[in-house]
């Protein structure tokens, strides 16, 4: 495969700006760079709809899973030096683009915040890539085994709307490392931005290594798409992050998937923990972006002697407490009667319309006043809350007084529904830690730090946007997307 003049590419270059030229002069606005990493295009959602497959935009799910195939088998040809310039490629645009991309999502989803939307992109630099390939030797009397991590080919991946274009990147980064293309399903909510990015990322990738729809994207997605996907034989794996229904939709397909799935992260306060710093670390997490991470602190239980000096520390560092007045009013807007289902439906849902929203839209619902920068809400609840019992995505916690530490980790594990995603304990008693750890069996358990701390912002370790909690890969990386392959030399080769 040559990496020069691609004529294809060129058809596709002049067909797009011809198109813009054409809307520019629609709507007066100079036509953007079309072509090139260092000055891609900068569309906005409204302008992202291209001609079919164009730069991995596809309208078909069947064409999508072609295209990406025939990629996958132009990568194998350049081999490992080809997968990192592809990398390096999706995480310089996520650095270069951060701000703008962050602003992006922000204004097609209207959840969460933009710092934190512009962080998360520019988190893909620490993405670890072809680190987790290492090889698994075996050498003896009968000659010497390779194990090998190789690629699956063509994967379906599902996004959410919670962090469209970071999951899109970091699992493009984790895939394409392995040796995969791919092909995604994004959020209806949330598919502008990610298909403005895919565009962006397609067209440098083409430039750079002349190979088109490596990262394909469906244009709208639905259900049937996601459907089409997996029965699609070129799709040899799902990835889906999201919430319950993907997870299920996705297991029952009947391909093998990986399923980052949803959480809701009790955290845990003993008397032997260091109030201020448990404080501190419940705000960060809990705010972080609007409380839109499935890692994010999402109720805490504290013991009963050291709660009311651990709500003091809430407030003094930032965050406001609601009366119950304002609680009952904020519970009240945020869970509803799915529409028609009033009677019907066991208890209320989450209104998504409050879900990643500001603490000031949160505060204004409780009727409180709060000042101005606000990062978090909390009130004093019940352990059989809704607040405590549904996975809100909101800035507001919970907080439960517990007698014991024993009851304490029971409430945190009934908390948890099983969904073994991630907890929190604050507590200098390696006793407490222990017990916790064991009861709950979450893949991500941090001590005495934020929920971020699990993805190395504050603590060791790497970050990445797909925590495979359902399947249990654990934290998504290279090696989560191969298989392992085996090949056997016998009785020679060995050089002793
Ligand atoms: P969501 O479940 O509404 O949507 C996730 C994705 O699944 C979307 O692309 C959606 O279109 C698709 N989807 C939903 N139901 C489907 C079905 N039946 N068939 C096919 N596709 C379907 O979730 P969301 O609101 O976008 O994201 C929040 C949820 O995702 C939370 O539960 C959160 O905990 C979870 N999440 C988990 C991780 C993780 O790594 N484990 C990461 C981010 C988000």
């Amino acid at each position: 495969m040559s990496s020069g003049v691609n004529e294809t590419l060129i058809r596709d270059v002049v067909t797009e700006v011809l198109s813009r030229l054409g809307q520019a002069g629609k709507t007066g606005a100079a036509p953007t760079g079309a072509t090139c990493a260092a000055t891609p295009a900068t569309s906005t959602p409204a302008r992202s709809a291209v001609a079919r497959g164009k730069f991995g935009v596809f309208q078909d799910a069947a064409e999508a899973c072609e295209a990406a195939h025939a990629a996958y088998q132009q990568l194998s040809e350049k081999g490992v030096a080809g997968r990192l310039k592809v990398i390096e490629i999706v995480k310089a645009l996520c650095e270069t683009h951060a701000v703008e991309w962050g602003r992006i999502e922000l204004e097609e989803t209207k959840i969460g915040r933009l710092d934190h939307k512009i962080e998360k992109l520019k988190a893909q630099r620490g993405i670890p890539t072809i680190e987790f390939l290492h090889p698994y030797g075996l050498s003896g009397d009968h000659g010497i085994t390779l194990e090998e991590y190789a690629p699956f080919g063509v994967i379906g991946a599902v996004t959410p709307s919670t962090h469209s274009i970071p999951t899109m990147a970091c699992n493009i980064i984790s895939m394409v490392a392995a040796g995969n293309a791919v092909v995604f399903n994004a959020h209806p909510s949330a598919y502008r931005c990610a298909v403005m990015a895919a565009k962006v990322f397609n067209q440098a990738i083409a430039r750079e290594l002349g190979i088109e729809n490596l990262a394909c994207i469906l244009e709208p997605p639905t259900l049937e798409s996601f459907a089409a996907l997996g029965k699609h034989e070129q799709v040899k794996l799902l990835c889906v992050t999201g919430g319950p229904g993907v997870v299920k939709a996705a297991m029952a397909s009947g391909k093998r998937a990986v399923c980052a799935g949803p959480g809701n992260p009790p955290v845990l306060v003993d008397g032997t923990s260091c109030l201020t710093n448990a404080a501190k670390c419940v705000i960060f997490g809990g705010a972080y972006d609007n409380n839109l991470l499935c890692i994010g602190e999402k109720e805490v239980f504290v013991l009963d002697s050291v709660a009311d000096r651990f709500m003091a520390a809430l407030e003094q560092n930032g965050a406001c407490r609601l009366n119950a007045g304002q609680l009952e009013r904020l519970t009240r807007a945020a869970f509803v009667f799915p529409p028609g289902q009033g009677a019907g439906c066991p208890h209320p849902v989450v209104n998504r319309d409050l879900v990643g929203r500001d603490p000031a839209v949160l505060a204004k619902e409780a009727g409180a006043t709060i000042p101005p920068g606000t990062q978090l809400l909390f009130a004093e609840t019940a352990a059989d809350h809704l607040f405590v019992e549904e996975e809100q995505m909101m800035p507001f916690v919970p907080v439960v007084r517990v007698k014991s530490v024993e009851e304490g980790i029971a409430l945190s594990k009934k908390a948890e529904h099983g969904y073994k995603h991630s907890a929190m304990i604050h507590s200098h008693d390696v006793g407490h830690m222990t017990a916790m750890a064991k009861a709950l069996e979450t893949t991500l358990f941090v001590k005495n730090g934020s929920c971020l701390a699990g993805l190395g912002s504050g603590g060791e370790g790497y970050a990445n946007f797909s925590i495979a909690t359902t399947t249990g890969e654990g934290i998504c990386n290279a090696r989560t997307f191969t298989r392992v392959r085996r090949c056997v030399m016998v009785d020679k080769l060995r050089i002793f």
